[in-house]
């Protein structure tokens, strides 16, 4: 609360004119706020960022690095926090990458502007200086950037390289690097008469599995099902397999209300028997006319899928069956299959059937599980199997994973790249500290500030790796200042060197999303000057 106004001797027009502190300690309450999110995460950017050890209330333990799923976690109180944990989730929905960046960039900036608000600019001017800025810079960063031809492999490689540098699983990135890069590549539609790809991620399933090393992580040209198939004593490899994929269960229908039906002779039990293996052998039979070796069977909630009787049955015409294909998975199954589900005995046919070269399972010491490849007609989505040798190293492994993939089709969305280890934002600063020079009034003073606050990823990145943050940035102010653009971090090597040698490239989307969702949230934050709480 603002305090009391003039004491005794208090006349109206001072308690009004005193109110007005209210929105000042509201908008650096949140500030506050929302800084103590993004330092809590400052220490995880970049390839020498430390990783967060994350546990939940139900004991499960997360290690990760990603900026996005730490804060995920983070049980945050504050409305303005919460607005950081946002912008972050933004970035993971428009980029995917960079969910680290953004926030501490953000968090540099709510510094910078706390500092503008104390000199007495309005925020509202602050507000837009810091639009005007985020032109400049985001001009700077497209300036800088290099045009990259999506059928040139090396220049997607090096950015899902770059992407999974800052990784837990960094060491492995000479594996999942070149499979993130064949993913996309396989899903991804040139825009006919425009530029880059359409990529859809939905395209491209990850599988965890525990077992194995991260190193026998591979990519499958086909289905991946993490089940064992249902047959008891049925067929564990088929080639030349003919798929169906049904949407009716094989087991003895339920009523629809509670019903009993009491049998009291040894007769009528056989009749009821009888009566369900006729049911069920009439829907095997089906399946054996129409030439299906391979059945897959959605999950039903109703009852079971699948009988025992109709296993036994299955079993022995060998057609391999494999339930429990999950309803939100049917239209991935039917896109890499290329195949139809089939709601009904009726159109149970050999039409509806697709050919698959090979269904097999899998027997691995973390369990079975089914492999399909070479879909005929299908063929339009790709399958990566993780693994790890635990459930924290899988889970961290196809969360980089994603990062990677992230990385690539933000290429292919718009195919350019630019240098990173902080090259991008100090070239930026670069510009906005000369821009500043000439700029007229409190806009001198928001160029300059925004500026200085771009300097916090150069700074953040070398402080992480044990450098200077102070030497660091003076150098590569001095590099940027005698136009070197690709000027960054180099974190191995401990000093200041052009990234585009390093090959530490990264898609200009991610960088330029980081800076314009960055500046939006905190412009919005800054235009706050009340919280109120509603009545329930
Ligand atoms: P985010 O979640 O924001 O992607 P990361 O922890 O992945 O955060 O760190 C990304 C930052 O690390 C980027 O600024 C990127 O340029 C930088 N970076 C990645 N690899 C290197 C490297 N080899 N040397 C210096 N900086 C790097
Ligand atoms: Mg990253």
């Amino acid at each position: 609360m603002a305090p009391k106004a003039g004491g005794d001797t208090g006349k109206v027009n001072s308690a009004v004119y005193k109110d007005k502190t209210k929105p000042t300690d509201i908008r650096l309450s949140n500030i506050n706020a929302a800084k103590a999110v993004s330092d809590a995460i400052r220490t995880s950017l970049g390839p020498r960022g430390m990783d967060k050890m994350i546990q939940a209330s139900n004991g499960e333990v997360t290690i990760t690095n990603d900026g996005a799923t730490i804060l995920k976690q983070m049980s945050v109180i504050h409305p303005a926090a919460k607005m950081l944990v946002e912008l972050s989730r933004a970035q993971d929905i428009e980029a995917g990458d960079g969910t680290t960046s953004v926030v501490v960039i953000a968090g540099a900036l709510l510094d910078a502007s706390e500092k503008l608000l104390q000199k007495g600019i309005h925020p509202t001017v602050i507000s837009d200086g810091f639009q005007k800025a985020l032109q400049i810079a985001l001009q700077v960063v497209e300036g800088m950037s290099t045009p990259v031809d999506l059928t040139n492999e090396d220049a997607l490689l090096k950015a899902a390289a770059t992407s999974l540098n800052s990784k837990v699983v960094s060491q492995h990135s000479t594996i999942l690097a070149p499979i993130a890069v064949q993913a996309i590549r396989a899903v991804m539609e040139p825009i006919v008469g425009g530029v880059g790809a359409r990529v859809d991620l939905r395209d491209v399933k990850v599988t965890e599995r525990i077992g194995g090393t991260v190193e026998d992580t591979e990519l499958v040209q086909g289905l991946v099902i993490p089940h064992r198939a249902a047959n008891v004593n049925g067929p564990h490899r088929i080639e030349k397999a003919k798929v169906g994929l049904i949407q009716f269960c094989i087991s003895p229908p339920k009523t629809d209300m509670d019903h009993n039906v009491i049998v009291s002779d040894y007769a009528a039990m056989d009749r009821v028997l009888k009566e369900e293996r006729q049911y069920i052998l009439n829907i095997v039979k089906q399946i054996k006319k129409a030439g299906c070796t391979v059945l897959l069977v959605q999950k039903s909630i109703l009852r079971d899928a699948l009988s025992d009787l109709a296993i036994h049955f299955l079993d022995k015409i060998k057609t391999m069956v494999i339930k429990d294909i999950e309803r939100e998975d049917i239209e991935f199954v039917c896109k890499t299959l290329g195949c139809r589900p089939i709601a009904s005995l009726d159109h149970f046919t050999a039409e509806n059937l697709v050919n698959v070269d090979l269904v097999e399972e899998i027997n691995e010491p973390g369990g079975k599980y089914i492999k399909m490849t070479g879909c005929a007609n299908g063929g339009r989505t790709v399958s990566v199997v993780v693994r790890g040798s635990s459930g924290a190293v899988v889970a961290e492994a196809a969360r980089s994973l994603h990062d990677a993939l992230c990385a690539v089709r933000c290429v292919a969305r718009r195919p350019a790249l630019v240098a990173g280890g902080g090259a991008p934002e100090a070239a930026a600063a670069a510009a906005l500290a000369r821009a500043a020079i000439a700029a007229p009034g409190a806009h001198h003073y928001t160029l300059r500030a925004y500026s200085d606050a771009l300097e916090v990823v150069p700074s953040t990145l070398a402080e992480n790796a044990g450098l200077n943050p102070i030497e660091t940035v003076t150098e590569l102010r001095a590099a940027h200042a005698a136009a070197a653009s690709g000027a960054g971090v180099n974190v191995r090597r401990g000093r200041v060197t052009d990234m585009r040698q390093e090959h530490v490239l990264q898609p200009l989307h991610v960088t330029a999303s980081a800076l314009a969702l960055a500046t939006e949230t905190v412009r919005a934050i800054l235009k706050i000057d009340d919280i109120v709480n509603t009545v329930n």
